[in-house]
């Protein structure tokens, strides 16, 4: 039988590049990243307990997907668009006071930052194999995080599926209350969609069924 690998192991590059970006968002104390404003709180918690639980969402093919669209777009735009300056995965950080007069630093990386004048938009990509119910709440929340923290006008949430490719312009913005409260909040799960795709469902005494 011959061998699979040919000349170089693209598979294995894909694994390695998987595991950079993984990296790329390591805690750090004291940081709150914007999606864990937009997803259920005890993840994070299972995160730091069952690190190899959590691991099992390192290498699927729907997140390789969906990096490869990023980074695909991401080029198309600096290649094509000429009325906006284009820059690519840029990152915010802002503090916040919570209720016991602790600080936090809330920190974002959104895809594409279009810049024109005084104007100033993010494009946040997203790929999903439906197109139903879009936009999703969760995902506007994400993008109305991005817009407080960073200061925009709003945001394009732009949707790739097999059967829609389609856009959504987000105005509105979260608030420091907004803010301080989810990162505060103790409700599990966040979005009641969350446990049936949870990878710490498997030992989760909150998990709930929709
Ligand atoms: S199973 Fe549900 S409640 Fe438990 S961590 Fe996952 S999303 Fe949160």
């Amino acid at each position: 039988m011959s061998s699979n690998r040919g000349i170089l192991d693209l598979v294995e590059v894909m694994y390695s590049f998987a595991k950079a970006e993984r990296s790329r968002y390591r805690r750090e104390r004291g940081v709150i990243w914007v999606t864990d404003l937009v997803r259920c709180p005890l993840k994070r918690v299972y995160e730091d307990r069952y690190p190899d639980i959590a691991l099992q969402e390192l290498f699927k093919p729907s997140l390789i997907i969906g990096t490869l669209v990023h980074r695909g777009l991401e080029n198309l735009l600096k290649e094509v668009v000429k009325d906006y300056s284009i820059e690519v995965e840029v990152e915010g950080a802002k503090d916040v006071v919570l209720d016991d007069g602790s600080v936090v630093s809330i920190r974002g990386r959104i895809d594409v930052l279009l810049t024109r004048n005084f104007e100033k938009a993010a494009v946040e990509v997203k790929t999903s194999r439906s197109d139903r119910n879009i936009p999703q709440k969760h995902h506007v929340d994400q993008v109305r995080a991005y817009n407080w923290l960073l200061n925009l006008s709003g945001s394009i949430l732009l949707y790739i599926t097999p059967t829609r490719v389609t856009q959504f312009y987000v105005e509105d913005r979260m608030d420091d209350a907004e803010v301080v409260s989810r990162v505060t909040s103790k409700k599990a799960p966040r979005y009641s969609w969350e446990c049936s795709y949870c990878v710490f469902s498997v030992l989760c005494p909150y998990k709930t069924e929709v």
